[in-house]
């Protein structure tokens, strides 16, 4: 069983008691990388402590998470901008638009995000999008800033049918897939039908969003194969082709060696 967690915040304090444990419990359910979007400023230390420690094993991305964009988010920018020139990343994120926290930064927001789309295009990377309740003006800034240069993945994806055409149509654009799917309320598996493997990926988004059997307890990275295994139902194939085929998908967008 190959796998790979595209979206896992395990730097995060949550993690601060037994990282080395969740990364062994990672390894042996088959997680062969791991990759950690940034939050803000504040985030950057820790997720340089955990690359440094799993050279190779997790690796960083670097942005400014839309709930980060406040008052100061100029200054923010400019030192996430800073780090970009300094080391490299795998991707440019977590960015995006986030209506469903707060909308008082809506504004600066688009403005942050459209500039980060801007450096993705820079540094020839890929964006990993954080989008709620802003599908539509995620896609609205990504075709300002020109989609036929862009690629990148939404992650933890719960839009509509509409949605998930819409995101298709913009061509270099995969669905990042975690725990949700595997929530009993949830619709994302009649949504997912719309599609096939060819645009689908696997995440946690740890150390939120556990799938069941673990809702409401924390989230790592071994639990993609939960994750995994409803898919595998959705679609009706194995869990090991599923595997293969997500992993496929995240080497191409990623260039994950
Ligand atoms: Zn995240």
């Amino acid at each position: 069983m190959r796998i790979i967690d595209t979206h896992s915040h395990i730097y995060a304090e949550e993690f601060d008691a037994d990282l080395s444990e969740v990364i062994t419990r990672a390894k042996s359910a088959g997680v062969e990388r791991i990759l950690m979007p940034n939050i803000d400023i504040e985030s950057i230390d820790r997720l340089h402590r955990v690359a440094g420690d799993y050279e190779g094993y997790c690796i960083p991305m670097m942005g400014l998470h839309p709930t980060s964009v406040g008052e100061d988010w100029r200054n923010q920018l400019n030192v996430i901008k800073q780090q970009l020139t300094k080391r490299s990343y795998i991707a440019v994120g977590e960015i995006g638009i986030d209506l469903y926290w707060d909308k008082t930064f809506e504004k600066e927001q688009k403005e942050a995000f459209e500039e980060q789309l801007r450096w993705s295009i820079d540094y020839d990377l890929p964006v990993a999008i954080h989008s709620r309740d802003a599908i539509p003006e995620c896609i609205a800034c990504i075709r300002n800033v020109g989609v036929e240069r862009l690629k990148g993945v939404f992650h933890s994806f719960g839009g509509t049918e509409e949605e998930l055409r819409e995101i298709l149509n913009l061509q270099n654009f995969l669905l990042g897939i975690n725990g949700v799917v595997t929530f009993k309320n949830s619709t994302l598996s009649t949504v997912l039908k719309q599609t096939d493997l060819s645009h689908i990926i696997i995440e946690t988004d740890a150390p939120y969003l556990a799938p069941m059997p673990y809702r409401g307890k924390r989230n790592e990275p071994s639990y993609t194969v939960k994750v995994a295994e409803k898919l595998s139902e959705i679609y009706n194939v194995s869990i090991e082709e599923i595997g293969r085929i997500t992993t496929d998908n995240t080497v191409k967008l990623f260039s994950v060696s």
